[in-house]
């Protein structure tokens, strides 16, 4: 059994040496009106005192680094436990980190699609089959007997040339046939190619009639056509025609493509290995805004675009009369008035690698010439915001910029061929972008064969358990895919408690500030359930909360007040319910019974006309959604 938590004489903020005893293991709200002092009880002085005897707890040098924390202000704190916060913040800035990211979920995710996913050529869309020797010679021995057939090694396939070289080695290998272009032919001195097309060529390793008795010779076959193949084996029927294809790779027969094996990594979009190339992982690009960023009425010399370095600088001077000299331009003349070639070559660079450029100097009139690589004013300006230090100016640059879903990846964010790979007909960044809701039926749905439970129960339960755990706290309604950046405060909160649940951390006590914030009665029910889950583990959990629901479902209840600010900070209750309802001093108790209330207005507002109107609003889950808010009255948004 955990201790109590015991406090005695808190003088932090505006508390007036208060005493307090928490039984642990107990859902515990601390109530009373802003400003009352609930917040230094619960963080400043509980979850202070927690992190400070951590960090208290660790070696000198890492002591060194963290720095010591002051103690709160009070005669005795005991019985405190490791603490964790989940407070109303946003989740940062960080577009890398999602919710998927952020609960564990993708991290699983990752392992299922590596593991029992079934990988897709991402060009012919067909399924690609990586197979064992083995696996290929078990199918082979499955051919009926007296089925006529040739083995085929692919040799070339889409490749220029005449192949001489390829053929005389070829003889003295002992390869007397070849398949070239889908005829079978020998292999002969004066066999005469369009050197200029594009062939397909295979060697026949082998033609025979399977028998019983002749298996042995059609192993050997297959064996060395998998050799000579470098993997890959065929096997074509002569009756039918019908040729069938064998890989020890991932090998998608339609497009040609073979693939590597896939791993964890391969699906992850903040591995170099998973991540899409062109965007970095992000699945969107920032451009800057043409719109935005040029005065079509100035010219070059007049410093026309407001991200390039300036035309008075000696060095961007002679590069953009450099340029106007090569492109026929005029760096006088207003933005609007010159070529499409003349802007091209200003904002995005020249095709051609290197130039040379003379250079004079505007004063002292000595001349140099050097070789520039011109890659236009939005290449130097990407990279000045890339390198910038300086969060002002990032965001200031942010501001001339416009988002775009990147082209390459279509927004999944990872390589091709992991995107493509499908696990029960779904692809992963399909998976990511469902609901919660959607996401948690589509895993309790799905059926895994023997093959797969053996793999993957264990992973599917965690990911099914995580994707609980965020239905459970009222985020049924987001994706995984979504980006910390995009989570309100309580959202973000509310993820971070479902991660906590799902890391089955016990004997640890919880501080959350008005976790119930944003949610509708019916998820707040929900989210009552998730902190009672994780009392049950054995923590401890401490929420500072309004809400009359919270405070009814408490173990314990301490009520902070009267008042505000220095009229405040005294425990006016500290005990169940009955104990809240009976003191007559708690403003929270006259709420809770009715005494006090929030009149319902007898006179309303008369509408005016002006409105502010929405159509066909598509933002996150928004579905067309038109609307129109009447402005000039106080107006509640619920749902
Ligand atoms: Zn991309």
């Amino acid at each position: 059994m955990a201790r109590k938590i015991v406090l005695k004489k808190v003088g932090v903020h505006n508390l007036k040496q208060v005493d307090l005893s928490l039984d642990p293991n107990q859902l515990i709200v601390f109530t009373g009106v802003s400003g009352s002092g609930k917040t230094s009880l619960a963080f400043d002085t509980i979850y202070v005192e927690g992190q400070r005897r951590y960090i208290e707890s660790l070696s000198t040098f890492a002591r060194r680094h963290l720095g010591d924390m002051a103690r709160p202000e009070a005669e005795l704190i005991e019985g405190i436990s490791p603490t964790i916060a989940i407070e109303q913040k946003t989740a940062g800035r960080n577009p890398r980190s999602s919710v998927g990211t952020m609960t564990g979920i993708y991290d699983f995710l990752r392992i299922l699609y590596a593991r029992i996913g079934i990988p897709h050529c991402p060009v012919s869309g067909e399924e690609v089959a990586p197979q064992s020797m083995e696996q290929i010679l078990h199918q082979i021995q499955k051919l009926p007997e007296k089925a006529k057939i040739i083995v085929l090694a692919p040799f070339a396939k889409g490749k220029k040339g005449e192949f001489k070289e390829e053929f005389a080695e070829l003889l003295r290998k002992g390869y007397t046939r070849v398949r070239l272009d889908g005829e079978i032919i020998e292999i002969t001195d004066d066999i005469a190619i369009d050197g200029k097309k594009a062939h397909d060529l295979d060697l026949v390793i082998d033609r025979l009639v399977v028998r019983e008795e002749d298996r042995t010779r059609l192993t050997e076959a297959v064996t060395q056509g998998l050799e000579a193949g470098e993997g890959l084996v065929s096997i074509l029927h002569v009756e039918t025609g019908r040729e069938q294809l064998f890989s020890e790779h991932a090998y998608s027969p339609k497009s040609g493509l073979s693939y590597g094996p896939l791993e964890p990594r391969d699906f992850s979009f903040n591995h170099p290995s998973g991540m899409c190339p062109k965007c970095q992982g992000l699945g969107s690009l920032l451009e800057f805004d043409e719109e935005k960023i040029i005065d079509p009425e100035k010219s070059i010399s007049e410093d026309c675009c407001s991200v390039a370095s300036s035309y008075h600088t000696v060095r961007f001077g002679n590069i953009f009369d450099n340029l106007a000299r090569l492109y026929k331009f005029s760096v006088k003349i207003p933005w609007k008035k010159l070529s499409d070639e003349a802007r091209k070559v200003f904002l995005h660079g020249t095709k051609k690698k290197w130039i040379k450029m003379r250079f004079i100097h505007p004063v002292k009139r000595q001349s140099w010439t050097e070789y520039v690589q011109w890659r236009g004013v939005l290449h130097e300006a990407r990279r000045r915001y890339q390198e910038a230090s300086s969060d002002s100016y990032r965001r200031k640059m942010e501001e001339l910029m416009e988002e775009s879903v990147c082209p390459s990846c279509q927004g999944a964010r990872i390589r091709p061929y992991p995107a493509a790979t499908t696990f029960k007909g779904k692809t992963l960044p399909q998976v990511t972008a469902l609901s919660i809701e959607k996401a948690l039926s589509f895993f309790e749905k799905m059926q895994l064969n023997k093959e797969e439970k053996l793999i993957a129960e264990e992973v599917v339960k965690e990911i099914r358990q995580r994707l609980f755990f965020l239905s459970d706290v009222g985020l049924h309604y987001l994706s995984m895919e979504r980006t910390a950046p995009t989570l309100s405060g309580g959202e973000s909160q509310r993820v971070r408690l479902a991660s906590q649940i799902g890391s089955g951390l016990s004997k640890a006590t919880y501080v959350l500030d008005e976790p119930s914030i944003g949610l509708h009665p019916r998820d707040n029910r929900k989210l009552l359930a998730s902190l009672r889950a994780l009392c049950d583990r054995g923590n401890t959990v401490i929420v500072i909360e309004h809400d009359e629901e919270t405070i009814l479902a408490a173990d314990h209840i301490v009520d902070v007040g009267p008042y505000a600010g220095k009229f405040g900070g005294e425990i006016l209750v500290s005990g169940d319910l009955q104990t809240l309802l009976k003191n007559p001093d708690s403003v929270t108790a006259e709420y809770l019974t009715g005494k006090k209330k929030i009149p319902i207005p007898k006179k309303r507002r008369k509408r005016e006309k002006k409105a502010i109107e929405i159509v066909g609003a598509k933002h996150h889950n928004l579905k067309d959604a038109s609307v129109k808010i009447p402005l000039e009255m106080l107006v509640a948004v619920t749902g």
